[in-house]
């Protein structure tokens, strides 16, 4: 298989010294949003274990970091996905028993009052699925201006292992308040609803500050940084402050023991449960991930890397300084590459951002990519690269065959929306998979030195930004000092056959 990858390698390489001088792909810059330009998220929430319900006042300072002007702000409403009568699956129906142990359950989003210091906001639950929440301004917002909304709501969790939801060990609260709709330039808003393919999610990075009220008893794991708790009687409450972060998710659990170390800046913790074993071995191995991304990519800009096990259906899940580790998965190094993945997201998601919907490969077949780089960087841990791009490369040879049987034919182009792949499967091996093949493919052709020095790059230049495809292109043009614009949208298009 990888005489058959290098030939292909071959065949690009010769495109790649004709075309050798790089020509400059035009494409819309992007205004530069200012520290000071950063949403700000302040959150009373005060949780309710008996009843799984929590109560939040969200006050949203939101800035018009457009060129346009703005009559209405949209926020995505993300539990009602999970509310009873919802159009969109929050899981696929292979999933679904490992979702729902003890049966259908449901939850949802409330929003009781919009207003700020001065004036009442009227606001509508708007969307294709009740997944958006639009209020009207009574004055247009101009560029660079901000405005303050405060957000009443309630919310339910469902009984659910899932992302929002309560399981057996953790109550996992992701996707749990209005969040602002990320503004696309010439394509507005981006109010898509959930999809149970990939991470349906889009957002700005932003400023939290959000006070936390729940029973004392139970052990909080967050995106932020835990700067004051207060007892009071039965309660506990957090001082919680997350700077320049990109969402906001917390892991509750009264079966939580934590290990910690400290490595250079950044505090690492692992969340694992009462009596676990192997609380320091996966701390350990956390530890190496960081090390060893922190040297291909760049450091870490955050002080705290949580690493959180929790009843989830999927492997893992990514956010901001925390990332979810299923308690399903039993094999130890199968949890330790569910790790080794989702704190690589930290890089491609937590800090460079991309819409996770409409280009998952971006960040996920990066990702994914990284993994491998991991395991190439640290052979104590047993894996070895070649191989595993061997077994990627067959892989994704086994999926087009088996899709070519019953199907008659495959689409094989990797940039589609997460409600444009037909099956999980298939966004599977054309995200994860094909995006493996791509990423060794660029590096191939272009060299370690370039390559590695062209993702040091990209990760400074869009750090704590949104990038596309087309800036992605581009910033590979620039520093590899070569056109890659066909090379990768073959890939993206489907148009390399991968023999
Ligand atoms: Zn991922």
């Amino acid at each position: 298989m990888k005489k058959l990858l290098f030939k292909y390698k071959y065949k690009i390489l010769i495109c790649l010294l004709i075309v050798s001088i790089v020509v400059a792909i035009p494409f819309t810059v992007k205004r530069t949003v200012a520290e000071e330009n950063l949403n700000n998220y302040q959150m009373e929430i005060t949780f309710d274990n008996q009843n799984m319900t929590l109560s939040g006042k969200e006050t949203v300072t939101y800035f018009n970091n457009s060129d346009n002007a703005f009559s209405s702000l949209y926020f995505h409403l993300y539990p009602n996905a999970f509310r009873e009568g919802a159009n969109v699956k929050v899981v696929s129906s292979n999933n679904f028993d490992k979702a729902y142990p003890n049966g259908i359950s449901f939850g949802s989003i409330d929003i009781k009052n919009v207003y700020n210091d001065n004036q009442v906001f009227k606001f509508k639950i708007a969307g294709e699925d009740q997944n958006i929440l639009q209020v009207d301004l009574l004055e247009d917002l101009y560029p660079d201006e901000n405005v303050e909304i405060k957000i009443d709501f309630d919310v339910k969790l469902p009984n659910v292992n899932h992302r929002f939801g309560f399981g057996e060990n953790t109550i996992n609260l992701g996707n749990f308040y209005p969040i602002a709709c990320v503004y696309e330039d010439g394509k507005g808003f981006f109010t898509k609803t959930y999809h149970s393919n990939g991470d349906p999610f889009y957002s700005d990075v932003a400023n939290y500050e959000v006070e936390f009220k729940c029973n004392k008893d139970l052990i909080v794991a967050t995106s932020g940084i835990i700067t004051n708790k207060l007892e009071e009687e039965n309660e506990m409450v957090y001082s919680i402050k997350g700077e320049k972060i990109r969402d906001f998710c917390m892991v509750l659990s009264n079966n939580f023991e934590k290990a910690s170390a400290k490595v250079d800046n950044v505090t690492v913790n692992y969340f694992g449960y009462v009596s676990d074993a192997d609380l320091n071995e996966n701390l350990n191995f956390a530890i190496d991930c960081l090390k060893t991304y922190n040297s291909l990519f760049g450091d870490y800009p955050y002080k705290e890397l949580n690493v959180v096990k929790s009843n989830f259906v999927h492997g893992g899940m990514e956010w901001p300084n925390l990332v979810m580790i299923s308690d399903d998965i039993t094999k130890s190094e199968d949890f330790k590459y569910v790790i080794a993945h989702e704190v690589a997201h930290q890089w491609w998601y937590g800090v460079v951002g991309n819409n996770q919907y409409d280009h998952a490969w971006l960040d996920e077949g990066l990702t994914e990519y990284s993994t491998y780089l991991f395991y190439q960087n640290n052979p104590k841990y047993g894996l070895n690269y070649e191989e595993m791009v061997k077994n990627a490369c067959d892989n994704y040879k086994f999926f087009v065959k088996i899709y070519n049987q019953i199907n008659g034919n495959v689409d094989t182009s990797m940039d589609r929306a997460l409600n444009e792949f037909d099956t999980e499967p298939e966004y599977v091996h054309l995200t994860y998979t094909k995006g493996v093949l791509l990423f060794d493919s660029l590096r191939q052709s272009l060299g370690n030195n370039k390559f590695f020095k062209t993702l040091k790059n990209y990760f400074e230049d869009f750090a704590y930004k949104n990038v596309s495809p087309e800036e992605f292109i581009a910033e590979f043009n620039k520093y590899s000092k070569v056109n890659l614009e066909e090379f990768i949208n073959s890939w993206l298009n489907g148009e390399v056959v991968i023999t």
